[in-house]
């Protein structure tokens, strides 16, 4: 890799190791005035912040823009008359890289500052509680239901095995040659189509390698006699700041960035010049993006139309957050709920908030949050999406409408990538030209890409290395 700062002085510093040991910038780490630019204060940028002071970057060499009055982008929560959620859909910290996951708790009070909680996760069938994943759940289900189920998953894995077909490439015809007609009529259809709002054609089946779980047939079977199996253990434990929401990790790693970061300052402008850039008007020598790559053909100047079309057609979804703050005691043992059928309202996932955490609801009474997805680029409906919410939850059974002391909405207008055929062309595009301007992405809407804050975090410290590097040789 090129050192980023072209002709002009570099830092002399290691690359960042998996955990990296503070550095101070003193008289024998002189700071040469090298202007850095990362665009957005969500996780991604925040982390990169903190990774590259860590490497031994000058605090004062860099500038975060953020559009919003607060960090933590999609991290961040809100409390409202002592009920605190999370306002970009219930958020939980677990991670496969334990030194990335100490590095987030650390960031925001250590092991103390976070409640330890076992995943219990159900889908929400009639007056049934079933066990998730739904295929590892199928004893739970009524009889009829279960064999449905059953049969289907056994002639789909029969049909694969005879005729050893590949997977097909769209993801509604995927659901069927994995799952069979059972699972995919009784959820995976339902299921996702509530939450894509799309003809389930109209994805690619890519993005569910790793992301839908792939149980054996033996745990299959097993599950449908009642014999319990577990077939999604990655989550299993998670972990939730004690107080302040999913947020409380963000304005951890907010805290000593705070004098660097531009609140309530959106980008609007950026330019090109030479071997440097001008963002806003003020030049700097590197910049980074953590902004959708859907914002880009309107923010970064000299543009080709080729590649504005592509960032402007990636697809995308939106999400409604409701808080429904509840005066009951308790609530049973959940962590969060699937909502698969239309009779149980728009909501796809209900989240126990203040089961996470006890910071979260004042004592003695308890809070939900529904999550509603809608088609990027178009307008949620307004109150009566709330009323719809209620109606929904009523009928599924999960509270009583007397039981409600209030309730709060949010809105994030990009919430989950959509995979759909020409993602991946739409995508190249955008990102081979940006890396042949030397503009570097990073971040889940700046690649467009199905990442979790922790994912974020990993990937902030791999650039900030691969940063520091390319200039300490
Ligand atoms: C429903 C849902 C559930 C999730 N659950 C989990 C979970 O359980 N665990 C987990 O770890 N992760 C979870 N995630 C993922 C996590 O929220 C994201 O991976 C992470 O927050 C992305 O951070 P980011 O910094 O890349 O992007 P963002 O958070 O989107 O940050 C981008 C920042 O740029 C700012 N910005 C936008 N436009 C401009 C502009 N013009 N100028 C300046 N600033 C601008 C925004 O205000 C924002 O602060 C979930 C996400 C969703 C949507």
């Amino acid at each position: 890799m090129r050192c980023p700062w072209g002709d002009r002085p570099c830092y002399r510093i290691r690359t960042v190791p998996e955990a990296a040991p503070r550095r101070p910038v003193g008289p024998h780490h002189p700071a040469p005035a090298l202007k850095i630019a990362i665009l957005g204060a969500g996780i991604s940028g925040l982390a990169l912040a903190r990774f590259l002071v860590e490497g031994g970057v000058a605090l004062a060499d860099l500038t975060l823009f953020e559009a919003a009055p607060v960090a933590g982008g999609l991290c961040r929560s809100k409390t409202v008359d002592g009920f605190t959620y999370d306002r970009a859909g219930g958020h939980v910290l677990y991670s496969k890289d334990a030194a990335a996951m100490q590095w987030m708790k650390d960031c925001a009070g250590g092991d103390a500052a976070f409640v330890k909680k076992d995943r219990n996760t159900r889908i929400r069938f009639g007056d049934r509680w079933v066990h998730y994943p739904f295929e590892n759940g199928l004893s739970d289900l009524p009889p009829q239901a279960n064999y449905e189920c059953v049969t289907g998953y056994v002639k789909a894995w029969h049909e694969r095995l005879m005729d050893g077909s590949a997977a097909p490439a769209d993801f509604g015809s995927w659901v069927r040659w994995r799952f069979g007609d059972g699972i995919a009529d009784h959820f995976m259809d339902p299921y996702n189509e509530k939450v894509w709002k799309r003809d389930l054609a109209f994805l690619t089946s890519d993005w569910v390698a790793g992301r839908v779980p792939d149980a054996p047939i033996e745990d299959v079977l097993r599950s449908a006699v009642g014999i319990r199996t577990e077939g999604y253990t990655h989550q299993s434990i998670f972990f939730y700041p004690q107080h302040g929401g999913f947020q409380a990790i963000t304005d951890g790693i907010a805290s000593s960035l705070e004098t660097r970061i531009l609140f309530s300052t959106p980008v609007t402008d950026v330019v090109k010049s030479g071997t440097s850039w001008r963002v806003n008007g003020e030049e700097f020598d590197l910049v980074v993006s953590t902004l959708s790559l859907t914002l880009l053909p309107d923010i970064v100047a000299d543009m080709p139309t080729g590649v504005a079309d592509a960032m402007r057609r990636l697809e995308y979804n939106s999400l409604v957050c409701v808080l429904i703050a509840l005066d009951r005691p308790e609530h049973p043992d959940l962590s969060w709920i699937y909502l698969p059928h239309a009779n149980q309202g728009p909501a796809n996932r209900v989240t126990y908030m203040s089961n996470y955490a006890p910071g979260n609801a004042p004592a003695g009474q308890t809070s939900l949050m529904a999550e509603v997805t809608w088609r990027g680029g178009e307008q949620p409906p307004g109150a009566e999406l709330t009323d719809a919410i209620v109606d929904g939850l009523v009928q599924a059974g999960l509270l009583t409408r007397d039981e409600i002391l209030f309730t709060d909405r949010s809105e994030v207008p990009q919430a989950y990538v959509v995979f759909d055929h020409d993602y991946a062309r739409k995508r190249s595009a955008a990102l081979g030209w940006l890396e042949s301007q030397g503009l570097h992405t990073l971040g889940r809407f700046a690649r467009f890409e199905y990442d979790n804050s922790d994912q974020c975090v990993i990937k902030a410290r791999e650039l900030a290395a691969s940063l520091l590097a390319a200039c300490s040789s």
